[in-house]
Order: C-alpha cells, then structure tokens, then sequence
C-alpha cells in the first residue's frame, strides 16, 4: 500500500511563487481610485510596501521567495499532503481522496503562508507597525506571529462578536505580541461612525478593514495588511498548490478536481492556481470554490466594481460581491463572510475557469464531523465547506463507479471552533439562505463610477 503521508523535504519548499495572472487569457481588471480612473504604484504607496505593490500588479509568471521567508516556512513546511483512505472507506467510494493539510502552522491555518511575506517585505521597507482586521481571528493570529518573527508591533482590530466568541484567539495574538482591540472602537473616525448608528454594533470585516486603512494611512510608521483577497496574498499561498503538485508527482497521481473553500480566495487560490498553469496549457482538471449558503459572493453576487471595505476606504476592485454594506448573518465560518472576492478569482469564475458552489451550514458540519471520524484531525468550519463539497463527488463516483482523483484542501483546524461545533451538536445550528431581496439591494449601492466604461 502507498504512503498514507505524502511527504517532502525542507529543500523541496518552492523557491518561486506562481502568478496565475501570466496565465490568464483575460488580465483581472485595474484597481480605481476614487475618481474612477486606475490607480497607480503611488496611490498605494500608502498603505502597502513597494515590493508588495509591485507584485499586486505584476505579469511575471514566478516570483522568488526571498531567503529569509523560506527560513521562517521551514517550521511547519512543507505541508503534508495526505490521502484520505479512512473516509474513502467509509464512504464506499472508488474515488481517491487527498487533502493538503495547512493546519500545521503555528497559527493553525493556511494564512501565515501570506503573514510572514508581508511581514518581511515591510520589514524590509523601514515600517515598524503593522494594522490589520480579523473575523475569526485566524488572520489576526497569523500576522502576529509573523510580526513577532520580524520584529514588528501589531494591531489588530478584531471584530466585535468574535472578539467575544473567541477568547483564546485574543490570547494567542497576544501570546504572540500583538495588540488586540474590538472593533468597532472610538479610536478612528470609521469606528465611530459605526458605534453612533449603533452602540451596540457587533462590527463586520468590512468595518474592522475600514478602521485598520484608516490608522495605516494616517500614520508615517504603520502599514496596512490584509489576509486575503489581494492578488499578492494569493501569489503567496501558491506554496500550497506547488507542493501538492510535487506531492501528487511522488505517488504518481493528478487531481481531476479540486476543491477548497472560498472566503476572499487565498488559499482557493493558492491550492488550485498552480495546477491552473496546467489547465491553461490544456490539462483537464476542475477547480472548486466552496462557498457558504449565507454568503454566496461568486454564485450569486455581482461582477461589478466594489469597496473593499463598508466604509469605502480602499480602491474599487472589479469583483464578485454582494456590497460593501453587506452585514453578515452570524454564520459559524467566520472566515467565510467578505462580502467580495478575490479579483483573479472572479475574473476567472467569470470565464468559466473556475467552478463556484455554494453549501449549507449543517451539511459542512456533519461532513466536517465524517471527516474527523475517520482521519483524526478536527477541521476549521471553513474547511468543512471544501469536505462537503469533495464528499458529495465522491458520492457520485459510488453512484457512477468512476474513480476519480479528488483533492481538497484543507485550510486549518477547528481547535478554537469547537463552540460552533457544540452547537451542531446541540442543534442549534441553522441554514440560512442568503435573501435574494438583500442581493438586488446591494446592486443599488454599489458605487458609481464617475467614468463608467
Ligand atoms: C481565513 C480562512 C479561510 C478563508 O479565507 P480565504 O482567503 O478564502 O482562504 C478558509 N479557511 C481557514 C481555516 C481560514 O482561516
């Protein structure tokens, strides 16, 4: 029998990231500013290093990955890539399951792959704070853990419900060094808008976004970071993709289909684009974004130009989105509820490149809970979203008797979640059906453009 743990050495992390962008037969469109015309290098100037500027918008096909962030991925990288031979039994089917497993990390998921690059480059870039948003906290953990490797102060405006839900990803950023603050505060002006329409507000991403540009751009030491959307944070999650193709090559196989879930498209990205370089080049593979039932951006949203944020701070990116005053239903996958997307990604979904599904809540639970019953590892509620999806194709191929190759990833563990899986247990939880009437409201608000077309 083949290895259950496909394994590669520290010398086989990539020494490139792959941009999809040189492989895409439409270029995503330009970011704009707020006069409508395309912003350049400068306008960004801001808020983000140059280094990261420039991969924002470059064409390259692969970028290196300086010495020192290779160093730092040594303490979890490579990630294995495992096959999932307990659950294909379970399941009955013919199909081979794999799953790449990012919950390895310090941080416990995919997203210290980005963290520590952008640490490094602003480092490198004289910046000594950094400011950012989380939902779930996963990302506020990630760029913590990468400040402190770098020596950089963080701050992280964390979004009120969770800030209370998760008390121990609070303690984790702290453990790390970082400063943790509920968002929304009285400490920028977008908080405080926030909290005089309701005190009581519960914040949102896209507000705690709101607040962290604010404090990056109004101050000469501190930049901004995000954790996902951006076309250079899904060029830094190709590690993932990039080891798996080297790990599927070790056993000889290739995925038909792959499937991870998709909040801002990161680690969708960068498990499916180095296999993408492929399909543009004619190899025949399905690649999956798994979205919630409550937030449903590609399958449902508008392709249209959107903020990034509620408050309308950051450029307009042309993007799937359901508006930038989207205000989430309290769903358990934290990580899953942007109101947008990645711009590749959409571009891409756009041209029918990439695939889109969206699923129920329960239903991720109870695939999450199968999994966990027959690999051991308990998954994050986002990456339940992938295990529904790959579950139900494996299915099918015990319908068909196909045996197809599936491979999702597996985008963290669900250490700090287990609340939102007691109440799976308990019953509690709901499905929730993203209403149609809020999806044609968002079209009314999205910006105009001032020179549309
Ligand atoms: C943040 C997060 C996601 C969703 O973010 P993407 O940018 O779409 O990858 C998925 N899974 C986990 C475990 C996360 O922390």
């Amino acid at each position: 029998m083949s290895d259950t743990k496909i394994l590669l050495d520290e010398s086989e992390i990539p020494t490139h990231w792959y941009n999809v962008v040189a492989d895409m037969p439409i270029r995503p469109a330009p970011p704009l500013g707020p006069d409508g015309r395309p912003l350049g290098p400068e306008a960004l100037a801001a808020i983000f290093p140059m280094a990261l500027i420039e991969q924002e918008m470059s064409t390259e096909r692969w970028i290196s990955i300086p010495e020192p962030v290779r160093e730092i991925y040594r303490l979890w990288r490579p990630s294995p890539l495992c096959r999932a031979r307990r659950l294909e039994q379970t399941l009955g089917t013919p199909a081979r399951i794999y799953y790449k497993y990012e919950g390895i990390s310090p941080a416990g998921s995919h997203k210290p792959n980005t963290a520590v690059a952008q640490a490094y480059y602003n480092k490198q870039a004289g910046i000594t704070r950094l400011a950012t948003e989380t939902g779930a906290g996963q990302w506020g953990s990630a760029l913590a853990l990468a400040g402190q490797m770098f020596g950089i102060e963080v701050r992280v405006y964390m979004v009120k419900v969770s800030f209370h839900q998760k008390p121990y990803r609070r303690s984790m950023m702290q453990t790390w060094g970082a400063e943790v603050l509920a968002s929304p505060t009285d400490i920028t002006e977008s908080g405080r808008k926030a909290l005089a329409q309701d005190p009581e507000s519960p914040g949102s991403l896209g507000l705690a976004i709101s607040e962290a540009v604010e404090e990056a751009a109004s101050r000469e030491d501190t930049n901004y970071s995000l954790g996902s959307v951006l076309n250079h944070v899904l060029l830094h999650q190709t590690v993932i993709g990039l080891e798996a193709k080297k790990q599927f090559e070790k056993v000889g196989d290739y995925p038909d289909i792959i499937y991870a879930p998709c909040g801002g498209g990161s680690n969708f990205g960068g498990a499916a684009f180095p296999f993408f370089a492929d399909k543009a080049a004619g190899k025949e593979v399905r690649l999956v974004a798994v979205e919630p039932a409550s937030c449903p951006t590609l399958t449902r949203g508008h392709f249209a130009y959107d903020y990034g944020d509620t408050a309308g701070l950051t450029p307009l990116m042309h993007m799937y989105t359901l508006g930038h005053d989207f205000m989430p239903p309290s769903i358990h996958a934290g990580g899953l509820r942007y109101h947008g997307d990645s711009v590749l990604v959409s571009q891409l979904y756009h041209d029918g490149l990439v695939d889109a599904v969206a699923v129920p809540q329960i239903a991720t639970f109870e695939a999450g809970v199968t999994f966990s019953r027959c690999e051991g590892i308990i998954p994050a509620p986002e990456s339940n979203h992938a295990i529904r999806a790959c579950i139900d194709d494996a299915l099918k191929c015990k319908e068909t008797g196909e045996p197809k190759t599936l491979f999702f990833n597996l985008s963290g563990h669900g250490h700090f979640d287990m609340a939102a899986y007691d109440k799976y247990f308990s019953g509690e939880l709901e499905d929730y059906d993203y209403p149609e009437q809020a999806i044609k409201a968002a079209l009314h608000n999205l910006p105009k453009l001032a020179s549309a077309g």
